[in-house]
């Protein structure tokens, strides 16, 4: 049984569980999508893996369907949370889709010295997250957090999780991934100014951080996120 459309629901999913559609995802599914009644939909909820539903009611402002089915367990993926500087909101959100996709658990975007960014929207990034789950065929939405100041982050920073901190000031040397311990892990990448000097010497005396180079060249934030996620999951993560 297939079906190729997938929507992210905040409703319990499981055999014979009814699931209330509210006027976005009715407008979404019948109006947009153009599914009637007997349509089989895979519904998600970032808990209970990946149900195939069928419609069982269609109206233009709600809906209903129900559970048939799992089509997939709960995939989630390895402790592994990205912090970053958030940018230029085209490239924040690029950044929050492709993490996602990428299978970072969690994303913090974090307020550096050098941040542009006073604020973000929270629940934008969270729904490009929950967008970004839908399309790449995962079962588990990462959460984003609201803006934390970085110094903060470090003052009560977890023992246990290393810190693979990206610094524009090791570029040119070699990228050494091969020496990393594994275990919960949180890539940190900078805004476009990079980090400044007292965050940097702040960094390099953290027992947890790990300071790597990306390359002979300075990337932009959004391209060094995408390359040091790579980097992790071949390394250390779920693509082996
Ligand atoms: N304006 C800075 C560059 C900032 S790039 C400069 O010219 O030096 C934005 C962020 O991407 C950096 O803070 C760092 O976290 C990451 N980054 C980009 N290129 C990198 C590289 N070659 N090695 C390590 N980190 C890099």
């Amino acid at each position: 049984m297939t079906a190729k459309i997938r929507l992210f629901v905040d409703h319990p999913l499981g055999a014979s569980q009814s699931v209330p559609l509210d006027r976005d995802q009715a407008h979404y599914l019948f109006g947009v999508m153009r599914q009637a009644q007997g349509a089989k939909i895979a519904l998600f909820n970032g808990r209970d893996g990946e149900w195939i539903a069928t419609v069982v009611n269609a109206g233009k402002r709600s809906g209903e369907l129900l559970c048939e089915t799992q089509s997939k367990p709960l995939q989630t993926p390895p402790d592994l949370w990205l912090l970053f500087a958030p940018i230029k909101k085209a490239r924040t959100d690029f950044i929050v889709e492709k993490a996602t996709e990428m299978g970072a658990a969690r994303i913090i975007p974090v307020q550096t010295e050098f941040t542009n960014a006073e604020r973000i929207r929270q629940d934008r990034l969270q729904a490009h997250a929950i967008e970004a789950t839908e399309q790449c065929g995962g079962t588990f939405v990462p959460e984003v957090s609201d803006l934390q100041k970085l110094d903060r982050m470090l003052d009560s920073w977890p023992a246990d999780r290393h810190l693979l901190f990206c610094d524009e000031a090791k570029v040119g040397e070699t990228v050494r991934v091969q020496d990393l311990p594994q275990g919960p892990w949180a890539i940190l990448i900078g805004p476009e100014g990079g980090f400044s000097p007292a965050e940097r010497a702040r960094l390099q005396n953290n027992a947890c951080a790990h300071s790597i180079s990306l390359g002979p060249r300075i990337l932009r934030a959004d391209t060094a996120a995408v390359a040091a996620l790579t980097l992790w999951q071949q390394h250390l993560g779920d693509w082996t």
